[in-house]
């Protein structure tokens, strides 16, 4: 869903959609599960910045709630990650920051992005939202066994006979390459 300027300054406008897996690329990071749903209301906010410079903002407020599926950090199998957030976002047209400097209308509670062409996709606002709402490490139960460090088994569902000292922290870097590489 795009977002014109020209049509904002007519009047906000209200959405409130199921986006279906794929219509947000969430590159490799999460995959969706279902329909992501968003609403909220895009409007435009004029910062007057002189007599004659005026400064056409995008102001972006609402919501999301989906269901995402992220590797286990030990082990690799897919986690389901129910996620919600609201968002209330400021997006400036690219051009207007050429010296970027404190501006009166950033407010604590909202960010400061940039749009292009005149134009916002809500698809792009919601991919770095999801992405920034993803928890930095899941495991699929608190206490997963991960791989073995020698053969590689989930020992979650297999008890191989290997010998294992400690859990060695850079197998663990080792599963999230070996995740990439079967994606
Ligand atoms: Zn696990
Ligand atoms: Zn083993």
């Amino acid at each position: 869903m795009e977002f014109k300027v020209s049509e904002l300054e007519r009047e906000p406008i209200d959405f409130d959609l199921s986006l279906t897996p794929g219509e947000v690329d969430l590159g490799e990071e999460a995959e969706q599960v279902g329909g992501l749903a968003a609403a909220g209301r895009a409007e435009v906010l004029h910062e007057h910045r002189g007599p004659k410079d005026i400064v056409a903002d995008i102001r972006l407020k609402g919501s999301f709630s989906g269901t995402f599926q992220v590797p286990c950090a030990r082990c690799v199998e897919p986690v389901k990650l129910p996620l919600q957030a609201d968002f209330d976002l400021i997006f400036r047209p690219a051009a207007a920051d050429s010296e970027p400097t404190e501006r009166s209308i950033t407010a604590p509670e909202t960010e400061i992005g940039y749009y292009l062409e005149d134009s916002l996709l809500l698809e792009d606002v919601l991919r770095e939202q999801v992405l920034l709402a993803l928890p930095v490490r899941t495991l699929c139960k608190p206490d997963c066994k991960g791989l073995c460090p020698r053969c590689g088994e989930n020992r979650n569902s297999t008890a191989c006979d290997c010998e294992v000292g400690p859990q060695d922290p850079r197998w663990e870097a080792l599963a999230g390459l070996r995740n990439r590489v079967k994606s």
